[in-house]
């Protein structure tokens, strides 16, 4: 079975790209989809998440879902995952460039001329005061390596390659340069609507939002919580996977009425088995820390038409007055 879901993966990945590609990583090395292992894994999750829709052929392959996020670094202490913050002011100090500003906020130059109506981004003055658009206006960026294509990027961060167009003012999209650096704006776009309304599956802090994050897309919520506090299924729905998973340690997969899918990952405790029909608000499971994750916390992840999609999004408007803006 295993073997059969690695292989069935491979060819995934071959009928998807039509070619090897190399990926980029947070650390700006690169690495073959083919001799990575956590990817793999991470294809195999990838596609127990198919198999749990009921729907393993390849037209339906999850495409925008790249991977998981907790792989060896980050969790619910890590500074960086906190939610968006707003605009902030660079004072430009003595030998700073606009191309040393941005790298320091961690964004492009151009976002910066853009934001400040800079003419010629080539000279900015000694104390000259630069906003710096937030986390939750330019939440990333990406540079581009050989293989890459608009279409990978928007596959891999969850994002509209339209949007990525736009937000670089890139006229012809099919043609980015290795070495480019790209803002990828922050969401998928607009969530689609979904016939199941969603309560939260635990009450506490949001630890991580969803969006990209280290270079990738952060495919769920990140709800931290202590150990043992009950998770609750998000709608009514059948259990389609209830075990280990690699990445996600003890997960539980519910399929909703409309097919929506939400995945409950980290438990310390499983409490429902497979094919077993569960209520709203019914304890699945309870909160832990296993798989790839650094403090316990319940990433939860909502994957509608295949896709994860922003929980938030759903989940709005349900009781919680720490619910950061979208
Ligand atoms: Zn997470």
């Amino acid at each position: 079975m295993l073997w059969a879901n690695l292989s069935l993966m491979r060819f995934h990945s071959r009928q998807e790209k039509g070619r090897m590609t190399t990926q980029s990583r947070g650390d700006g090395s690169t690495m073959s989809s083919t001799d990575h292992p956590i990817r793999n894994l991470i294809g195999l999750a990838t596609l127990l998440l198919v198999l749990a829709a009921g729907s393993p052929g390849p037209e339906r392959a999850p495409v925008g879902s790249p991977g998981f996020e907790h792989l060896g670094q980050g969790g619910p202490s890590t500074p960086i995952a906190s939610p968006p913050a707003g605009p902030k002011t660079h004072i430009v100090a003595p030998g700073e460039n606009l191309s040393l500003v941005a790298m320091r906020h961690g964004i492009t130059a151009a976002a910066i001329a853009r934001v400040n109506g800079l003419s010629n981004p080539h000279f900015i003055r000694v104390g000259q005061r630069l906003t710096i658009p937030g986390a939750g206006h330019e939440s990333s960026t990406h540079r581009v390596r050989s293989g890459d294509t608009l279409w990978d990027l928007s596959r891999r961060f969850g994002v509209p390659a339209e949007a990525i167009a736009r937000a670089n003012g890139l006229r012809n999209p099919s043609h980015v340069r290795i070495g480019q650096v790209l803002v990828i704006p922050r969401g998928g776009g607009a969530a689609p609507a979904i016939g199941v309304q969603f309560i939260w599956p635990v009450a506490g802090r949001i630890s991580s939002p969803f969006g990209p994050r280290w270079g990738r897309l952060h495919t769920g919520l990140d709800i931290a919580a202590p150990t043992g506090t009950p998770i609750r299924a998000a709608a009514a729905g059948v259990v389609t996977t209830s075990r280990w998973l690699a990445g996600y340690g003890r997960t539980v997969i519910l399929r909703h009425e409309d097919r929506t899918l939400t995945l409950y990952a980290h438990a310390s405790k499983l409490l429902v088995r497979s094919g077993q029909t569960v209520e709203q608000g019914q304890i699945i499971a309870r909160v832990g820390s296993t798989g790839n994750s650094t403090g316990p916390h319940l990433h939860f992840e909502v994957i509608v038409h295949g896709r994860p999609r922003d929980p938030l999004a759903y989940l709005r408007g349900q009781g919680r007055a720490s619910v950061p803006a979208p």
